[in-house]
């Protein structure tokens, strides 16, 4: 039966030995864990991960495994030292640093970059042991980025999704790593790849395409064979144990004693892991600058702080603590009295109870990263507001400012509107704080941990599902032999084949695209038999195509079908189109050249295209937005159409298209056997114009009115020799 499996770097246990030498399995509380709970604890599911947990003997590894076993989870066995190269080397000093935008602590280490491919060729070889072709895998974070395409490798039909659960950072940073492009081929391995906020996905998809030449269409990456679907969404808490735990009668106790200890002080609270992503010192900063500008607050106003620790072996993260143990007893040395602690400072985790309690206490949570995937803290202070009385203070570099629109957001680097920020939130009228987390609870209670994984999930289905029906589509086996057998019992036939993007290649040498020996020698094989009539179908002007096709029984189609011309004989028009338009666009496309460097005008007869292969990647995408919406605007009343090619915009008259244009010659040229074959959309009318019986061909994995699909030019040449040989 068809399985989930979830794979992460921990699995959401984590196993301790007591000094009696007793194995202790102390599951996570964690969001991820309980809301996965719901896939991973079901029937067969499984999830496999790292226990954190190095086993001293053969029998504390069975009892591990048994334990397990029972829990629907599977181990990873990973050594020490892959944990110090893998983990806390390229996860936590490469990947971290450089994704959370602070590139000054990335270590460029190639042994931690050895130790990655490695853990995650364990983590493969480790699943391949469960996995079958129809099951469904979900692998979490950046510890992991290369284990979609390693399952892909074994499992090619395989249902992979990916989650990012940290940001992902803008090309210009991502480039900076030298293992960039590995990177990227790993997560295209999946079939979804899925961020917290629309910005991480903009960023991936802007560096797959800069970096990873695969074409991007909107959300979707053309990987070969398979279309990766790019998403965003944002994770959620488990609302309601928040919400029940604020209501439990042991919070309530815990409160009261909070409060007995803070002798009726204001709180300020703040939450985080020690991490240089979440900026703590520049809080502080702000609360004794707050104090200075704000003496009213002295003894009224209390900042709790805890900071759970994290990392703390590593050189910045000790460098941080000490730095935060500075601030803060600076600031209360100059602050304190006697009957006033202006920051209670704790390093250590707290359970949920004494959480909650804090949550419930604090008027205001002040949540300001430089920068976070998302963060839960704030999430979990609205979800545990049961009176709605409550200011968050959010920072907008987190993902979950994307969201929570009604918080205070502020840039954590702006040290004034830190301070104002305080002073708003501590002097807000209740009426408006419950207004603001009213919104707030509303979104948080519908957009929950639960929601999150089955939208995840329902998407990967639905992506599976276009792949599929594209894989209907492809020519396979099969068809090719159904197709080779009507080409050979066939006596006349009529062959349409586009040029550009589907005999040659149109990268990497646009401007070269002179057909190449293997290309003149099919030509040649295809014209040779009597039986073939073969038409070069293309939006290309006639010069080239004469001279490329010279010496070659072909007819031609230029200009998108407005010139035409038999085997031997001469060009003759379509129709007579007039062109006089061309002396008011031109102007307009001659703005567009002066202003984008690297693009330039093509006047064909009938015809002008404006080219911006050689403009700078993202400005020429932008131009020819901008350019086709001004030339569509135009284009309404004077009879003409916008096409818009590849790394091309042309403008030409409306009733000349390659589907006329095949039409008439199909019409003139009668055959039993009609073979047509094209890559952009100008090649979709002449797929239209085709009889239900033809074999129209489109090249690429979109959808198309062709019958079939295959992936390359080199498929259409593979074809093309197999009909010839
Ligand atoms: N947390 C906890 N005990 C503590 C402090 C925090 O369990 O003493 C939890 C908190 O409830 C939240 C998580 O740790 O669910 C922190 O998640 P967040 O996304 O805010 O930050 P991360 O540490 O994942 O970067």
């Amino acid at each position: 039966m068809a399985k989930t499996i979830i794979v992460s770097n921990r699995l959401p246990v984590r196993v301790e030995s007591n000094e009696g030498g007793e194995l202790n399995f102390v599951s996570s509380e964690g969001g991820l864990a309980t809301g996965l709970g719901s896939v991973y604890k079901k029937g067969e599911n499984i999830w496999v991960g790292w226990t954190g947990y190095y086993p001293k003997s053969l029998e504390e590894e069975l009892i591990i495994g048994d334990y397990l076993k029972k829990e629907n989870m599977r181990p990873v066995a990973l050594t020490m030292k892959d944990v110090k190269l893998f983990y806390e080397g390229f996860s936590n000093k490469v990947l971290w640093p450089n994704f959370h935008y602070f590139p000054q602590y990335v270590e460029y280490n190639n042994e931690y970059w050895e130790a990655y491919k490695k853990v995650n060729e364990k983590f493969c070889n480790e699943l391949v042991k469960y996995i079958s072709e129809d099951d469904t895998i979900w692998v979490h974070d950046y510890q992991l980025l290369l284990l979609p395409e390693l399952i892909r490798e074994r499992f090619p039909k395989i249902s992979i999704g990916f989650f990012n659960h940290i940001p992902f950072p803008s090309y210009e940073m991502f480039r900076l790593l030298p293992w960039r492009k590995e990177l990227l081929n790993g997560l295209l391995g999946a079939d979804l790849v899925g961020f917290h906020t629309y910005d991480d996905m903009r960023h991936f998809l802007s560096s797959v395409s800069r970096l990873a030449a695969r074409s991007v269409k909107e959300q979707h990456v053309e990987n070969g064979e398979r279309i990766v679907l790019v998403d965003s969404f944002p994770m959620g808490i488990d609302y309601d144990k928040y919400a029940n735990s604020a209501a439990s009668p042991d919070t309530i106790a815990q409160e009261v004693l909070f409060r007995t200890s803070l002798q009726g002080k204001r709180v300020i609270l703040s939450i985080d892991r020690l991490d240089y992503s979440k900026g703590i010192p520049q809080r502080l900063i702000a609360f004794e600058a707050f104090l200075k500008k704000h003496p009213e607050y002295l003894n009224k106003v209390s900042l709790v702080m805890l900071v759970v620790p994290s990392r703390d072996n590593v050189e910045q993260y000790i460098q941080m603590k000490n730095e935060i143990d500075l601030l803060v007893g600076r600031i209360n040395g100059q602050y304190g009295m006697m009957d006033w602690t202006p920051i209670h400072y704790f390093y250590r985790s707290l359970p949920l109870t004494k959480l909650s309690a804090l949550y419930r206490i604090a008027e205001v949570a002040w949540v300001t990263p430089m920068r976070d995937g998302m963060n839960l803290v704030c999430k979990e202070f609205i979800a545990s507001k049961l009176d709605k009385k409550g200011v968050l203070i959010l920072s907008e570099m987190a993902g979950s400012a994307k969201e929570l629109s009604d918080a205070i957001l502020i840039n954590p680097n702006n040290l004034n509107k830190q301070v104002e920020a305080l002073h708003v939130a501590l002097t807000m009228p209740v009426e408006e704080q419950i207004q603001r987390n009213e919104i707030m609870q509303t979104s948080l209670k519908r957009y929950n941990i639960s929601h999150w994984v089955d939208v995840f999930m329902n998407n990967l289905t639905k992506i599976k599902k276009v792949q599929k029906s594209l894989e209907i589509r492809r020519l396979g086996e099969n068809d090719q032999n159904v197709l080779i057998k009507e080409y050979n019992n066939s006596h006349q036939r009529l062959i349409f084949l586009d040029y550009d993007g589907t005999l040659t290649h149109f990268f990497p040498k646009p401007d070269d695209a002179k057909p190449d020996a293997e290309l003149l020698d099919i030509l040649k094989k295809l014209t040779e038999d009597p039986r073939n009539h073969v038409v070069i179908i293309s939006g290309r002007g006639r010069d080239p195509l004469e001279e490329w096709m010279s010496g070659l029984r072909v007819s031609m189609i230029c200009e998108h079908g407005l010139w035409l011309r038999p085997i031997d004989g001469t060009w003759k028009k379509l129709k007579d189109v007039d062109d006089d338009w061309k002396e008011e666009i031109h102007p307009v496309l001659d703005s567009y050249v002066s202003r984008t460097p690297g693009s330039f005008i093509e006047i064909k007869d009938y015809s002008l295209v404006w080219h911006f292969r050689k403009v700078e990647l993202g400005l020429g995408e932008l131009r020819s937005r901008e350019l086709t919406s001004h030339l569509k605007y135009m284009a309404r009343d004077r009879h003409l159409q916008v096409l818009e090619g590849d790394m091309v915009v042309e403008i030409k008259n409306f009733e000349v298209n390659k589907g006329a244009a095949a039409k008439r010659w199909m019409k003139k040229n009668p055959a039993d056997f009609y073979f047509a074959v094209g890559d952009d959309w100008t090649d979709e009318d002449t797929f239209g114009a085709m009889p239900d019986s033809a074999f129209t061909i489109k090249v690429g994995v979109q959808n198309s009115k062709a019958r079939f699909n295959v992936e390359s030019v080199d498929d259409v040449r593979a074809l093309l020799k197999k009909l010839v040989s």
